[in-house]
C-alpha cells in the first residue's frame, strides 16, 4: 500500500463494501477496499435475497455476474402452518419488482463481488484489519497488515464492517437495539431433497418457532431455525445438530428432508433483535449494510437493505459534488426506508412470533383475514420499503378497521 490517500476507503469487503467499491470504481473514483479475511469462510450469513433486493442488484449491475457464478433462482415462496402448505406464491407474478428471489453461498458471493470490484479498478487489500479511525480533519484509517500498522486517508470512509462494526464505535455513532424476541440458528446442509425452486418457511406460531430452507442448487441448502430468545438456548457446534433438526421438525418441516441430509458447515446462533443507527453519516464517515443497521434475520431483509444502501449512496455521490451533502442525504434516506422495514417486522413479529393466549387470540383473528386478502400484510418484506407506513396500514394489517 504505497499510496496513502483515496477518494473512498471501504472498511470491509463483504456484500456492502465490495458492491460499493465496484459501483464507485467503475465511475472513476479511486477506491481502496480493506478486508481482514484472506479467505472467505462460512460465517452463517444471509444467502437468500428477496425480490426487492434482486431489483437493487440489477440496478447495481451485479446481478448477471452473481447468476453466472454462484446465484440460484428461487421463483416460489412456500409457506406452511405446521406441516400444511398454506401458500405457494409466484414471486415474479405477485411482487412489485416482478423478479424471483435468489440464493448463493455467502463466501462464494463475497469472492465474486470482491474480484468484480478489483476488475472495475478498485484496489483491494486482503488480510488488512482496520484497527482505528480518526475523524480529526480528513478521515484517517489505521490498518494492520502482517503485523505492521499504517495510516490511509480518504475523502469518505465507508464502514461496511458488518453487524459487530468497530467503525460505528470509533466514529461515535449510537446504535439503538430493539427488545429481544427471537434467536436464529443456521446451518448449511448437502443432499437435502427439498424442491430447489422455492424458499420454504414452516411456522408453528403457538410455540413461537419457525424454520427455513433456502435451496442453493445441487442439493445444497441453508437451513435456519427460529425460536424465542427467552429459551436462552444457543445452538452451536456439531453436538447441537440433533437439537437443530429437532427444532426444525417441531415447526412442521418434513423428516424426509433431514434424514439423509449432511451438515456442511458450522452451526451458529444469533440474536434476532434489530440494531439501528438512526443517522448513519457523520464527518466523512458513512455506514452501510449491517454496520448501519441489522434487522431481525428472520425476515431476510439484510442483503436487500445492504444493496439499497449501496445504490442510494452511489447515486448521491455521483450526483453531488459536495460529499458531505451526499452523506447527509444518504443518512436521511436510510432513516426513512430502514424505519419502514423495521416497523413491518415489528408488526409481523406481533402476529407470527409472540406466544401466549393474547397472541393466540390475535392470530385467530388476523391470519384468516390475511389469507382472504394478502394485501393486508403489506408487501414490504418482498416488494421493498417504498411505502409510507400510516395508521390506516397498521389497522388493516391488524384487522382493526
Ligand atoms: C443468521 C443470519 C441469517 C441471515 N439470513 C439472511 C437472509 O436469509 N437474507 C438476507 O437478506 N439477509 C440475511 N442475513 C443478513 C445478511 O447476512 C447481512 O445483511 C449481510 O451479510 C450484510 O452485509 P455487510 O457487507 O454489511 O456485512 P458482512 O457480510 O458482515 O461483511 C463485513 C465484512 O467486513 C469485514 N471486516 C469486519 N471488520 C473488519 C475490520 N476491522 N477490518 C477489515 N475488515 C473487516 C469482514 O471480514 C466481512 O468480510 C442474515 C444474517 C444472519 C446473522
Amino acid at each position: 500500500m504505497h499510496r496513502t490517500t483515496y477518494d473512498i476507503i471501504t472498511v470491509g469487503g463483504g456484500l456492502g463494501g465490495s458492491a460499493l467499491a465496484r459501483a464507485m470504481a467503475e465511475n472513476g473514483a479511486d477506491v481502496l477496499v480493506l478486508e481482514s479475511q484472506l479467505e472467505f469462510k462460512d460465517r452463517v450469513r444471509g444467502e437468500s435475497v428477496l425480490p426487492w433486493g434482486v431489483a437493487e442488484a440489477k440496478k447495481l449491475g451485479i446481478y448477471d455476474g452473481l447468476m453466472a457464478s454462484c446465484g440460484h433462482e428461487l421463483p416460489w415462496w412456500d409457506m406452511y402452518l405446521g406441516p400444511v402448505r398454506v401458500l405457494h406464491r409466484d414471486l415474479v407474478a405477485s411482487t412489485q419488482p416482478g423478479v424471483p428471489a435468489i440464493s448463493f453461498y455467502h463466501p462464494a458471493m463475497q469472492e465474486v463481488l470482491m474480484q468484480s470490484a478489483e476488475s472495475a479498478g478498485a484496489k483491494v487489500r486482503r488480510g488488512a484489519r482496520v484497527v482505528g479511525l480518526s475523524l480529526d480533519g480528513t478521515p484517517t484509517v489505521q490498518v494492520r497488515v502482517d503485523g505492521v500498522d499504517m495510516k490511509v486517508q480518504a475523502r469518505l470512509v465507508v464502514g461496511a464492517d458488518g453487524r459487530d462494526s468497530r467503525v460505528r464505535v470509533w466514529a461515535g455513532f449510537q446504535a439503538r437495539r430493539d427488545p429481544d424476541q427471537n434467536l436464529i440458528a443456521g446451518l448449511l446442509f448437502d443432499d437435502m431433497p427439498a424442491p430447489k425452486d422455492a424458499n420454504h418457511l414452516w411456522l408453528n406460531p403457538s410455540i413461537g418457532h419457525a424454520s427455513f430452507v433456502f435451496p442453493q442448487g445441487n442439493g445444497r441448502v441453508r437451513a435456519y431455525v427460529i425460536y424465542p430468545a427467552e429459551t436462552g438456548v444457543r445452538l452451536s457446534g456439531t453436538g447441537d445438530i440433533p437439537l437443530f433438526i429437532e427444532y426444525a421438525l417441531k415447526t412442521g418441516a418434513p423428516r424426509a428432508f433431514y434424514s439423509d441430509a449432511r451438515p456442511a458447515g458450522p452451526l451458529a446462533t444469533f440474536d434476532g433483535a434489530a440494531s439501528i443507527v438512526d443517522y448513519p453519516y457523520r464527518r466523512g464517515v458513512a455506514l452501510i449494510g449491517d454496520a448501519a443497521g441489522h434487522s431481525d434475520p428472520t425476515f431476510g431483509q439484510g442483503t436487500s437493505t445492504t444493496l439499497r444502501d449501496v445504490r442510494v449512496l452511489r447515486d448521491l455521490l455521483l450526483q453531488l459534488e459536495d460529499w458531505d451533502e451526499a452523506g447527509n442525504a444518504y443518512a436521511e434516506e436510510h432513516r426513512r426506508y430502514f424505519n419502514v422495514t423495521n416497523t413491518i417486522e415489528t408488526w409481523w413479529t406481533e402476529v407470527l412470533f409472540k406466544t401466549g393466549p393474547e397472541a393466540d387470540a390475535l392470530r385467530s383473528r388476523v391470519l384468516p383475514l390475511w389469507q382472504q386478502d394478502p394485501t393486508r400484510q403489506t408487501d414490504v418484506i418482498f416488494s421493498g420499503p417504498d411505502l409510507e407506513i400510516t395508521e390506516s396500514i397498521r389497522r388493516r394489517l391488524f384487522g382493526e378497521e
